[in-house]
């Protein structure tokens, strides 16, 4: 984040013995004629209007002002004497900076009704312009604050639905892990065998993806690119786009206030759409068959393609007192102990499947 000054306005603060409000710039109540204590903060006008004034504006940068620590007087952090008891300030308490006072009031305040006679009186003024009377701080104009929406709440017999389903779903999944665990022996023959063996043709193909310039492949064709965001920074960058939030004001202890904003800085790039040649899989070569002695397909290949993923699937009927049973065993050792005929001891859980096979001795 950069803090980008946009220019310097006018702050003002209350007179804590009469009330009155002071220009900030001012460091004696211009009412009762007493000093600005170092505990009285300085707060926004009601319309900040940027300074043009260079000297006003080099005096806000050369640093908070200090109190004179005799008479408490507010003198100018340049000052060597306090102007009004002609003390040493070599040892004065510079006034706290840095604070933010608010959001810069940079549009027109409503004009504000004098108490006393009625009189309507522009938001800047401090006086009444028919009869003098010190006028109240007009309300600064209320910030837009963005409406946040809440998400409208799901209805109560919506919610009641939802959590009769998902107590239905519950139940449903817990009948199942316990009816399946649930099983019986029983004991079958081997009555027939299978297997089918794949493997997959793959070819390279051109496949279309998107990426930014510089990570797009040395032999890809580059179909269109457009400049996008890649990333976002705190300091500026040529060609960079300069994102600003709202200006706010900051007390520089001065009685004049710094008006900033806080920026970020956009870094566009090419992204771009390419093809690309990749391994894609394009056929599947496969043999079955019904014995005990699978075999691996063999596919002529052609240039430009090679072998991709093999599978192999196994499976084994028994019969158990003319009922039958399917086993898929896990591998091809595994399988080729099912010789035709051979007895075995199945596990079945209530859903009918082979849970797992024991040879019967
Ligand atoms: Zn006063
Ligand atoms: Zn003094
Ligand atoms: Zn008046």
């Amino acid at each position: 984040m950069t803090k980008k000054t946009v220019g310097y306005v006018h702050l003002e603060w209350q007179c804590p013995a009469c009330g009155a409000r002071n220009k900030g710039v001012d460091k004696i109540c211009h009412s009762c004629s007493a000093a600005q204590p170092d505990d009285v903060q300085f707060e926004q006008v009601a319309q900040e209007t940027l300074i043009q004034d260079e000297q006003l504006i080099a005096q806000a940068k050369a640093g908070p002002d200090v109190h004179c620590p005799f008479c408490g007087t507010r003198n100018s952090s340049k000052a060597d004497q306090c102007s009004q008891c002609l003390a040493d300030l070599s040892e004065a308490k510079a006034r706290e900076a840095g604070q933010v006072v608010g959001a810069h009031q940079k549009n027109a305040a409503p004009d504000v009704a004098c108490s006393f006679c009625g009189t309507m009186n522009s938001a800047a003024a401090r006086h009444c312009v028919h009869c003098g009377a010190a006028l109240p701080k007009a309300a600064p104009e209320a910030a837009a604050k963005p409406q946040v929406k809440r998400a409208t709440g799901m209805s109560k017999t919506a919610r009641f639905v939802l959590f009769g389903l998902l107590g239905l779903v519950v139940v449903a999944c817990i009948a199942v892990m316990v009816l399946s665990s649930r099983t019986e022996e029983v004991v079958g023959e081997v009555q027939g065998v299978s297997w089918e063996y794949a493997v997959a043709i793959e070819a390279l193909m051109p496949v279309e993806d998107e990426e930014w310039r510089d990570r797009v492949p040395d032999d890809a064709d580059i179909l269109s690119c457009q400049q996008e965001v890649r990333r976002t920074q705190a300091n500026p960058a040529p060609g960079a786009v300069e994102v600003c939030g709202t200006p706010y004001t900051v007390d520089t202890g001065t009685g004049v206030g710094e008006v900033v904003q806080d920026c970020e800085y956009q870094v566009y790039d090419d992204y771009c759409t390419f093809t690309a040649l990749q391994w894609r899989e394009f056929d599947l070569a496969s043999l079955a068959g019904d014995d005990l002695d699978p075999d691996w397909p063999n596919p002529s290949l052609a240039q430009d393609q090679r072998l991709g993923e093999e599978t192999e699937t196994y499976e084994v009927i028994f019969d158990a007192d003319g009922r039958s049973y399917t086993y898929q065993p896990d591998d091809l050792n595994e399988f080729t102990q099912f010789e035709a005929g051979s007895r075995w001891i199945l596990e079945i859980n209530t859903f009918n499947a082979v849970r797992s096979v024991t040879p019967d001795r």
